[in-house]
């Protein structure tokens, strides 16, 4: 290397260093203005795969920290579930709606009817000061579908204990619970197996 080229490449070097540092300022001052320790309502909605498995892999975090978790399934009702076999081993609640999926069943009565008796044990969970994060899986269609009051729903979530988190995942979350949230995240499908014909795999999709 010429003296030329070293020493534009410790100019270079230094330019990084430097903006690196004011990086490391910047999220060093938000780290020190993040101090309030709550319970976080987060919701992950949109199109793309990967809502409940976030939500499950938040409730396999939770555990790992000795928490205490409990999951509420709405509309998997006969649905085999990876997460469901291994963390019910572990202690962990599950609540499932005894229905199938609701454009199987065509029954609106039955279905609202599943909704409400998945919906009770739900809304105890969520004033239950033991619990510290509960998953509501698809929850997001119970509310778009009419079958459960939205009020009933955002009443539970402001009321509950104040350390719990919850997880609510679903497509077409209503807007009121994404302003009620404090996290949210809109998971995007870019591509997915099935549309190429892969089917619905145990151990990979559910
Ligand atoms: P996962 O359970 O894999 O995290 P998800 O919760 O984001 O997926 P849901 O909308 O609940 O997705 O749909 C459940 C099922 O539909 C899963 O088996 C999943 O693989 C499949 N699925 C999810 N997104 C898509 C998509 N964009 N196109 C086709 N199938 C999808
Ligand atoms: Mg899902």
């Amino acid at each position: 290397m010429s003296n030329h080229d070293q020493e534009r490449e410790q100019i270079k070097a230094e330019r990084h260093q430097q903006r690196q540092q004011k990086v490391k300022e910047a999220v060093d001052a938000k780290v020190a203005a993040a101090t309030e320790e709550r319970g976080v309502l987060m919701v992950i909605t949109g199109n793309g795969k990967g809502k409940s498995t976030a939500g499950f892999g938040t409730v396999t975090r939770a555990v790992g920290h000795g928490k205490k978790a409990a999951v509420v399934q709405f509309i998997k009702g006969g649905w085999d579930c990876g997460e469901r076999n291994l963390l019910q081993q572990v202690g962990v609640p599950f609540v499932v709606m005894n229905t199938g999926f609701t454009w199987e069943t065509q029954n609106r009565e039955k279905d609202m009817a599943a909704c409400e008796q998945t919906w009770l044990p739900a809304e105890k969970m969520l004033a239950d000061p033991s619990i510290d994060l509960v998953l509501l899986d698809e929850l997001t269609y119970m509310v778009a579908y009419h079958y459960l009051d939205l009020e009933r729903v955002l009443t539970a979530l402001k009321n509950r204990p104040a350390h719990q988190h919850v997880v609510i995942t679903g497509r077409g979350c209503h807007r009121a619970i994404i302003e009620l949230a404090d996290t949210v995240s809109e998971v995007q499908s870019v591509k997915h197996a099935f549309e190429a014909g892969v089917k619905a795999q145990a151990g990979f999709d559910y």
